[in-house]
């Protein structure tokens, strides 16, 4: 069944870096029920041949009143991110969902792996934040990768979340050489903790620059393919 398009009025609108924006988004004709880790898709009145068609994760876990939060960055040059940024509080947009497989495995019995680079910690972060609330106790290991110092994404939150469940590791980088610096890192960071171990649950978000190689290191290593969850952005 296709799903419904409808519009939603932006609530609120909040810059998180100097290039990444948060947007509280309400659907106005019926609630969106979603598992985090998914997003929804906007139609956005630009480029050639309108609606063009961007997907955005979701980034807070469902809300009793139905709100949704999208974070996305300002691509330069970018026609669906650049109109989102002139968007105000009470304009609307239009958008249907949810949409999406980079939800958590059912059962979640190994250790959960997140690996993301920069506005690919968005669905990492509903997910996490979805954990916490119901006091999972799974361990969580996450390697968040920024572009650079001013560009790191929900630093504060993980860091309290730290702090609040032993059971949550996490480890940020900053790669500015692009997508193979951070590639780079992630695998200096990871291999000594997952070399000759248990499996874990690998998750892996952002461009596919940045998916690709990780991915490959673990089917390399013996993961089978639907071992690993992915979401390219690009
Ligand atoms: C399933 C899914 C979920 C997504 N969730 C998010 C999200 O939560 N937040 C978010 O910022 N984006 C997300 N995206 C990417 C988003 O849909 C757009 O592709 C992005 O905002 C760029 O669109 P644009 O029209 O501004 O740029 P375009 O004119 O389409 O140019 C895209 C180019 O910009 C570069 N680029 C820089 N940053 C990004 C980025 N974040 N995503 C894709 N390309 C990028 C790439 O090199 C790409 O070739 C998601 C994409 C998918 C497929």
């Amino acid at each position: 069944m296709a799903e419904l398009t409808q519009p939603a009025t932006v609530l609120a609108v909040t810059d998180l870096t100097p290039h990444v924006r948060q947007l509280v988004v309400k659907p106005k004709t019926s609630k969106i029920s979603f598992q985090p880790g998914q997003w929804v898709s906007l139609k956005l009145p630009v480029g050639p041949k309108p609606p063009l068609n961007r997907a955005y994760s979701i980034a807070d876990p469902p809300s009793p009143y139905g709100e949704l939060t999208l974070v996305f960055d300002r691509v330069p040059g970018g026609l669906g991110s650049n109109y989102l940024y002139e968007l105000r509080s009470g304009d609307e947009v239009l958008l249907s969902g949810p949409y999406g497989k980079f939800v958590l495995p059912q059962p979640l019995d190994r250790e959960l792996l997140l690996i993301a680079r920069y506005t690919g910690l968005v669905p990492v972060r509903c997910l996490l934040k979805e954990m916490f609330f119901s006091k999972i106790q799974t361990p969580v290991l996450l390697i968040a990768a920024a572009p650079n110092e001013d560009e790191v994404l929900f630093h504060q939150e993980w860091l309290t979340m730290g702090m609040q469940l032993p059971s949550f590791r996490y480890l940020p980088l900053v790669a500015q050489n692009g997508e193979a610096e951070a590639v780079e890192k992630a695998l200096s960071m990871l291999t000594p903790l997952v070399k000759g171990q248990p499996k874990v649950v690998p998750m892996i978000c952002g461009t596919k620059a940045f998916v690709r190689p990780l991915l490959a290191y673990f089917t390399d290593g013996g993961y089978a393919r639907k071992e690993v969850k992915i979401e390219t952005y690009d």
